[in-house]
């Protein structure tokens, strides 16, 4: 019980204290004065207080401290979200901290691009270019990030930009990735973000999330990961004839994140107010990925592929390019400019690639063989009740067609299952004596019921001799 007390004690300890009037952490302000109801008050803060009270027309007499009470400041104490976990002294080198963190935070731990791409191909099917893409840039990116040379070679930030269709798997890698490297990792939207002083989250909200998925550690979420989703709808409209300016700020504003920049953000929530205690977050070593479907990007690189083939010639090879699923593939910085990112934007954003639109044999794939694919997870709530369940090589097709044919990529596929799984999960129970449901085409098509096999050697529970 005692040893529980001390651990709390111990864990509220790792977090800064914050002045409860202007809410600045104790880096900033130094040591603070501690009131006897848990609020702290830094000396600028108090010598404020005192001032005022001092040049009050009123006789204050004695300033009795104890008489402050959190109510005369709206609350108690700090609550923890709003808490900013204190600095590691910079002097103490990892190697005498004792154990190595897990993840990328001590290069010791850095994974070689081959195994970062081997534990991806764990969990996402196909995607082979964007896979080993992603494991280089990230290899080099954690590279720089513990670089500490002065040979005057700066190595430039790896900052990715995906392409792919909606379901591809765009959120999914990043996830994966984050994971697997143990870092904090903040996803947002970019058509929620908006310029400073508008409706909706400021640029700065990503950092704001980022540092909550690293549990308030500045340290932690400066060596994150950002991912923003969507960012093809804060593309400048194309042949608009007013100027659009909303997209494009918001392009403006993400600039200096992606490069690099100390950003005041708030502290356990998305915008600042005088109530959120503020911190600075250095943006330098966070790994921006950018990922968005693009519609009719391919439009745009077959009109630039169209016209350098049919230069000089007589235009015989104009629809040569229609129903190339790989354009996405083809697309170059020079395409998403014409598209409506800005050119400072793309240029902050090295690393590009795409990823593939899933056909039948990948939704096939991703049904059963990820790790934790769908199939898995069910067959193991099923083999809970003790009954097989299979699934026949028709019914994957089956169901593979089926995702197909709403164009959401492999997202389609949960809610396909979830529905056909529904009656089963509800009847099967009902019955010990069922060992085996097996799902055919026919059921999936809506044609027949799923085969039910009865245990061989069960046990009656009552046999009433
Ligand atoms: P988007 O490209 O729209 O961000 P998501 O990453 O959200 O798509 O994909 C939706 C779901 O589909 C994921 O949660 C994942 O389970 C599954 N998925 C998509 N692509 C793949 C893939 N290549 N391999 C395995 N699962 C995938």
């Amino acid at each position: 019980m005692t040893d529980d007390v001390n651990k709390t004690e111990e864990k509220q300890d790792n977090y800064e204290e914050i002045c409860y009037i202007c809410r600045r952490p104790e880096s900033k302000v130094g040591k603070m004065m501690k009131l006897p109801t848990g609020i702290c008050i830094c000396s600028d803060c108090m010598q404020k207080t005192f001032d005022a009270m001092n040049n009050t027309p009123f006789p204050m007499g004695g300033i009795d401290i104890s008489g402050f009470s959190p109510f005369m400041f709206g609350g108690g104490e700090m609550p923890k979200s709003q808490k900013i976990k204190k600095k590691q002294p910079k002097e103490q080198p990892a190697e005498d901290a004792g154990e190595v963190p897990e993840g990328v935070f001590d290069i010791r731990n850095l994974k070689p691009p081959h195994k970062i791409k081997a534990e991806l191909d764990e969990y996402v099917i196909g995607q082979e270019k964007a896979k080993k893409v992603m494991s280089v840039a990230v290899y080099n990116h954690y590279k720089r990030v513990y670089d500490k040379s002065e040979d005057g070679v700066e190595l430039e930030k790896s900052n990715m930009l995906m392409l792919g269709p909606t379901g591809s798997g765009k959120t999914y890698l990043v996830k994966t990735l984050a994971k697997l490297l143990n870092v904090p990792l903040a996803i947002t939207d970019a058509t929620s973000l908006t310029e400073a002083g508008y409706i909706g989250d400021d640029v700065e909200s990503v950092l704001s999330k980022l540092l909550a998925a690293a549990d308030n550690d500045v340290d932690r979420a400066e060596k994150g990961i950002v991912f923003i989703d969507e960012i093809d709808k804060i593309a400048k409209k194309r042949n608009a004839h007013s100027r659009d300016v909303s997209g494009e700020s918001v392009q403006q504003g993400l600039l200096k994140l992606l490069e690099g920049a100390e950003v005041e953000v708030p502290v356990g929530a998305s915008s600042k107010n005088a109530m959120v205690p503020m911190t600075t977050i250095d943006t330098t070593n966070i790994l921006f990925i950018c990922g968005g479907a693009f519609p009719d990007l391919e439009n745009v690189v077959k009109e630039r592929l169209t016209k350098q083939s049919t230069m000089g010639f007589t235009g015989e090879l104009r629809d040569r390019f229609d129903g190339d699923k790989n354009l996405l593939a083809q697309a170059t910085a020079a395409d998403l400019r014409e598209y409506g990112m800005i050119p400072e934007f793309i240029g902050r954003l090295p690393v590009l690639f795409a990823l593939s639109p899933l056909d039948k044999n990948m939704l096939i794939q991703i049904l059963q063989e990820p790790k934790n694919a769908i199939l898995k997870q069910y067959k193991k709530l099923l083999a809970m009740d003790e009954v097989d369940l299979v699934f026949d090589e028709g019914s994957l097709e089956a169901i593979a067609e089926k995702a197909m044919e709403k164009d959401t990529g492999a997202r389609a596929l949960r809610a396909i299952i979830e529905d056909l799984m529904l009656d089963i999960m509800y009847e099967i129970p009902k019955d010990d004596a069922i060992g085996r449901v097996t799902i055919t085409k026919d059921y999936i098509l809506n044609n027949g019921a799923p085969i039910i096999e009865m245990r061989t050697n069960v046990t009656p529970l009552l046999t009433g001799e």
